[in-house]
Order: C-alpha cells, then structure tokens, then sequence
C-alpha cells in the first residue's frame, strides 16, 4: 500500500505537469452558481453548459432570481442542454428549498446538499470542494474510468472509487486530482480509445501494462 501511495504521488505529479491549469471548467460567480452548473452538466459537456449559463447567470445570480421564472420559461432557457425539463424542474424546486430551509444560501455540508433535488454526491462533492474550497474528491465519468484504469483505485461503484482515492491520496491534493483526472480523461485517457501513446503514465498504469504484458 505504502509503494502505491508512493506512485499516486508521482502520477499527480505527473499529472500536475502535463495540465498545470487543470481547474474547474464550469464557469460561474458564486457557489449557487456553480451548483446551477453542475446540476446542468449532467450528461452533458461543460462547453455547452458555459453557453447557456454565459446569458443566464447575467441575470439570475440568487435563488430567488430564479423563482421568477416559471419552469417552462427556464425550461426555454436551457433548452439546448439535455434532460432540460427536468433540470428545470429540479432547479427551480431546489431554489424553493434554499430559500424557505437555509435562508437563500447554498448549505456547506454532503448531508444538506444531497438533501435538495437533483442533488448526488459527486455534485455535492464539486460544490463542497470548488465552491467552499473543502477537500474533497468528486468521482464523475472521466475520474472513475481513468482513477480504475491507472489502478488508483479497483471497483466498480464510484463510492467506493471516491473512498479508495481519499485513502491513497493526501487530503491537500483530493481536490486538484479530481481536475487532474478529469482533464485527462477528457484529454488522453478517452473512454473508448485511451491515446496511451503520448500519455505520460505508461509506467505507473496498470491498464498500460497488463495490456502490454
Ligand atoms: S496509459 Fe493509457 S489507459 Fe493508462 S492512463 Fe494513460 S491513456 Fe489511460
């Protein structure tokens, strides 16, 4: 365990290397914000989210900004995102649990969080760590494919892949890997086709090896 504590290290740092600017790629003003952007990706790129919120978010900064719209009207606004009416339902009936339970704030705790609609854990864990800057380790597609493949963690549930990364990695680095994977993922190790050939983890990735072995 220790030797695999080890090699996360030097995957991170490697990691580090190859995308120094490896950060949050949602764009947002402030932590509701930023879980309205992250609700909104589900399923979808954050390119396409950035286009949406680019004009939304000029006007809609509160949850009670977003209580003056009805859902078909938030509904007409997000409409190029998919699975948009029912992000539109869950925005707006979360916006009503903020208000009326916690004072219009985006609470800072998983419990809180995953208590309001369309609200998992991974999106919790994005607004915890990007948006009060507390450790954590959201496990989304990219981090689960690409944490499993270098041999960060071994399962098949992103639970226990998040509990597997907080256990190999330093607290400080939980929420910077999760950029770093994430970039990767979307940039060298892609789902279907893996660009192995100019990833710089070769050595350290068991996916790599027992392929090549
Ligand atoms: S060597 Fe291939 S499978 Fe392993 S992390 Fe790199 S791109 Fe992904």
């Amino acid at each position: 365990m220790e030797n695999r504590r080890n090699d996360a290290l030097l995957i991170m740092e490697k990691l580090k290397e190859k995308y120094p600017k490896a950060k949050c790629e949602l764009n947002f003003n402030n932590t509701f914000q930023l879980l309205i952007a992250t609700i909104l990706s589900a399923q979808t790129t954050d390119k396409k989210v950035n286009e949406v919120t680019e004009d939304l978010f000029k006007k809609y900064k509160t949850p009670e900004d977003f209580l003056t719209l009805t859902q078909s009207e938030l509904e007409e606004k997000i409409k190029k995102i998919g699975l948009y009416r029912n992000k539109a339902k869950n925005i707006l009936d979360m916006c009503r649990i903020l208000v009326e339970k916690f004072n219009g704030e985006v609470p800072k705790n998983m419990d809180d969080l995953i208590s309001l609609p369309g609200v998992g854990r991974k999106t919790a864990n994005v607004v915890l760590s990007n948006g009060f800057g507390i450790p954590a380790i959201a496990v989304d597609t990219h981090v689960f494919r690409v944490a499993n493949r270098i041999g960060l963690a071994n399962s098949d549930n992103v639970l226990e892949t998040e509990k597997q990364l907080m256990s190999i990695l330093p607290k400080y680095m939980w929420s910077l890997a999760h950029h770093l994977l994430i970039w990767h993922g979307r940039r060298i190790c892609e789902a279907r086709k893996p660009k192995c050939e100019i990833c710089p983890l070769t050595s350290e990735c068991y996916f790599f090896n027992d392929k090549n072995a």
